[in-house]
């Protein structure tokens, strides 16, 4: 509970419907997309730059902590108070402007709290759109935080690769206000700063505004769902579409059989595309041109069939089915898999990055240590597997779901043989939060840490919900 001093001083500072003291009204920002919710003390909703600053200088100078939140999608429990109930919100959600376009620039200048979906449907006009696709609608802000990566990386890559500029509050007594760069693609100017934003999870400062890089929308696209021989396959499937489709490549998700069952198990609208039954592992492949269809030149479907074709008459047997049809068929299985997951048990999962090369290794052995260890789990990843990014999901029993010494068992046994055994990152595009604190304090080197908690320090550290120091250090 909020000092009535300090909710009458925060209070003013943001204005009517700026601060919310009520628990009823404040239970949808202390509740995470995934796990359990905390307690805020109250939650401050800036409708300003200069407000953020005033109630940021104002919580420094006071020894109130906070946590800066966007759409509160992230994964990492980053964006949420403890349970402590001592902790403030700090939600960007009423920094919806600017909104600014410059379709020649191809650049978009918005509010750290507008919306990816608010961004793209204003972007739908002039014809581009920021590709950065994932199933939830966070803010432009959380994305430059956590450095959303999402289905479309293999082409477009993260958000690092688009951010051209920020404006970020820091944790300062001053509130002091920061302009990274002004939306040039090129700027060499000073050391490029407002990388060590990208990424942060909000330890370094809270993003205000962003410049993005936008692209022209696809006018053509193509897709299919391809069955490699075995997982072993996969990587050099890739590599052929890499050099066959060039550029026109966007995606290439991987989805194992468990976890294409359950989405069809448990998705009503969802029926199985694939006649002779659900296989072992299964490709989602996306071609994107942004051009129309020319006179003279195949259609994006017929050139995927074709490489499709070629691919299933060579003699290494690496692709042994392909099946197409209309974009949004295919992509139905792939979007269905996380609710299909979450509907079938409760989940114990990891958001895993590996050289490509490691994939298939690592799932054998995954698997081997499962079925000897944790018979009662069922493995379900999908994930980026263009880039290394597994979902690594374990369903278990319902009895088992609050069993959290079983959990952290589990937990330590993935995290152990992936990132000791294969160099693999815990977490590969959700970023940092209380749920992977046990992890970074692990396996992150120590001196990485001393480093990060330094430069936070010089910066004032701005979340309650990431520490990026060892645990005796308090920031
Ligand atoms: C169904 C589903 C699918 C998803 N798929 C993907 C995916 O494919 N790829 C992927 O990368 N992620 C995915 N996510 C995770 C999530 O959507 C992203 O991490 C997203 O970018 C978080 O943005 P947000 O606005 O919701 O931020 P929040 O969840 O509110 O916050 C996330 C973190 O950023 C910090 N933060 C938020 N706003 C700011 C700010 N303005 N300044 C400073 N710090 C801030 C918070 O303190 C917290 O640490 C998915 C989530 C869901 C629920």
């Amino acid at each position: 509970m909020l000092d009535q001093v300090h909710q009458d001083a925060l209070a003013a500072l943001v204005g009517p419907g700026g601060l919310i003291t009520d628990p009823a009204d404040r239970a949808a920002y202390e509740t995470p997309a995934r796990y359990a919710g905390g307690t805020a003390a109250a939650v401050m909703r800036p409708a300003t730059t200069t407000q953020v600053s005033a109630v940021v200088g104002y919580c420094v100078r006071h020894g109130l902590r906070f946590t800066p939140q966007g759409a509160n999608t992230g994964l990492a429990e980053g964006s949420t108070p403890d349970a402590s109930g001592t902790h403030l919100v700090l939600s960007l959600d009423r920094l919806t402007g600017p909104l600014e376009i410059d379709p020649g620039d191809r650049t978009a200048t918005v509010g750290g709290g507008v919306r990816l979906s608010t961004l793209n449907a204003a972007l739908e006009p002039h014809g581009l759109f920021l590709p950065i696709d994932l199933g939830a609608d966070p803010t432009l802000g959380g994305m430059a935080a956590t450095n959303t990566g999402g289905a479309r990386f293999l082409r477009y890559g993260d958000m690092r690769r688009h951010v051209l500029g920020l404006e970020v509050v820091l944790a300062d007594a001053a509130g002091t206000v920061l302009q990274l760069s002004h939306g040039l693609r090129k700027d060499n100017a000073a050391v490029a700063l407002r990388q060590l934003f990208v990424g942060g999870c909000g330890a370094f400062g809270i993003i205000t505004q962003v410049t993005v890089e936008v692209h022209h929308r696809p006018r053509q696209t193509a897709a299919a769902l391809l069955v490699p021989r075995d997982l072993d396959a996969v990587p050099p499937l890739l590599q052929a579409f890499e050099v066959e489709a060039g550029s026109t490549l966007t995606a290439f998700e991987g989805m194992s059989r468990a976890a294409m069952t359950r989405a069809i198990d448990h998705v009503p609208s969802l029926s199985n595309p694939f006649a002779g039954g659900v296989p072992d592992y299964a490709v989602l492949v996306e071609l994107t041109r942004t051009w129309a269809p020319r006179e003279g030149e195949a259609p994006l479907d017929e050139m995927l069939q074709q490489i499709a074709a070629d691919l299933l008459e060579r003699d290494d047997g690496l692709l042994i089915d392909a099946l197409f049809g209309p974009v949004d068929r295919m992509w139905a299985l792939r979007h269905a898999l996380s609710e299909g997951l979450r509907a079938s048990g409760p989940v114990v999962g990891f958001d895993l990055s590996f050289r490509r090369r490691d994939l298939a290794r690592f799932r054998r052995e995954a698997v081997l240590m499962l079925e000897a260890d944790f018979p009662d789990y069922a493995l379900c990843d999908f994930g980026h597997v263009a880039d290394g990014g597994v979902h690594f999901n374990l369903v278990g029993p319902a009895d088992k779901a609050n069993d959290p010494e079983r959990r952290a068992a589990l937990r330590e046994a993935v995290l152990t043989l992936a990132v000791d055994g294969f160099g693999a990152s815990f977490s590969g595009e959700h970023g940092l939060g209380r749920a992977f604190q046990d992890a970074y304090d692990r396996f992150t080197p120590r001196l990485v840490q001393d480093y990060s908690a330094a430069v936070a320090a010089v910066f004032g550290t701005s979340s309650a919900s990431v520490r990026l120091g060892p645990p005796t250090e308090i920031n």
